[in-house]
């Protein structure tokens, strides 16, 4: 038996990096996962390589009308939802004299309308099952200063609040959903070699205890993922897990 065995997942910008390796670790564990990208073919690469019966749809997050008709293709097909992951995202390099009104809506539209209408738009089909975990992809930005991703961090800090909302509100009325933000820094993906200017770098990270300043690899948040994901963690929900090698917790 898998940890998530018999789960449906839906994964959102999962033709890459963490979505991909999120992807591939629920569908190891047993989920049927439905991958999604706005690159319709990247997500269709992934569906295949990781098997389970898994599905790729197109999905641009950033608009509702294709999140009723995901949801609607989901209902259809398997009848449940189980786990979503908020994934999809973009990375804009710039401080706030740089950004430009049209910039911090294109990089809110995706990462804080998308959270939304996703959360918006799953939790239904979750009540009508046996309710689930949602699992928002925040960031390190959410946490800490950094100049020259303004319009990022703000969608990131909208994350993590809207997902303290949602869970207190599933309590309140007494949904059996969970849902907690994942905070990584530096996992090496090609998001991040784009903001470094390191395009195609990606490097073997050698198991065990890394040494501070060591990119992370999109297997271990893939791990946090199953976990949140699984009924291991019922007792977590409105959390802020980060993970990024105690980049955030060291005082110099
Ligand atoms: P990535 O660029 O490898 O993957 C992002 C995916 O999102 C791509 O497949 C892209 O096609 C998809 N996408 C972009 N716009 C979309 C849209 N409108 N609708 C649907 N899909 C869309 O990046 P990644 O590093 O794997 O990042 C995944 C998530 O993790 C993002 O939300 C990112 O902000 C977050 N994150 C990553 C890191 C890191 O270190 N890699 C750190 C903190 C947070």
């Amino acid at each position: 038996m898998g940890r998530v065995q018999g789960k449906v997942a839906l994964v959102t910008g999962a033709g890459s990096g963490l979505g991909a390796a999120d992807s591939a670790a629920l569908a190891r564990e047993g989920a049927t996962v439905i991958v999604t990208d706005v690159n319709l073919a990247a997500a269709q690469a992934v569906a295949e390589s990781i098997g389970g019966g898994a599905i790729a749809l197109a999905h641009d997050v950033s608009s509702e009308e294709q999140w009723i008709a995901v949801m609607t293709q989901i209902e259809q097909r398997f009848g449940r939802l189980d786990v979503l992951v908020n994934n999809a995202g973009v990375v804009l390099s710039a401080d706030v004299e740089d950004t430009s009104l049209e910039k911090f809506r294109w990089v809110n539209s995706i990462m804080t309308d998308g959270v939304f209408l996703g959360m918006k738009h799953a939790i239904p089909l979750m009540n009508k099952g046996d309710g689930g975990s949602i699992i928002n992809m925040s960031s390190v930005g959410a946490l800490l200063g950094y100049p020259i991703f303004f319009a990022y961090s703000a969608a990131k800090g909208a994350v993590r609040a809207m997902t303290k909302s949602v869970a207190v509100m599933a309590q309140v009325k007494g949904y059996k959903i969970r849902c907690n933000s994942v905070h990584p820094g530096a996992i090496e993906t090609p998001m991040v070699q784009e903001a470094e200017g390191r395009i195609g770098e990606a490097k073997d990270i050698p198991a065990g205890v890394l040494p501070f300043g060591t990119p992370g690899h999109p297997d271990d948040v893939a791990a946090l993922v199953v976990f949140l994901a699984s009924d291991e963690s019922r007792f977590i929900t409105g959390a802020e897990l980060v993970i990024d090698n105690g980049v955030t917790i060291r005082p110099f």
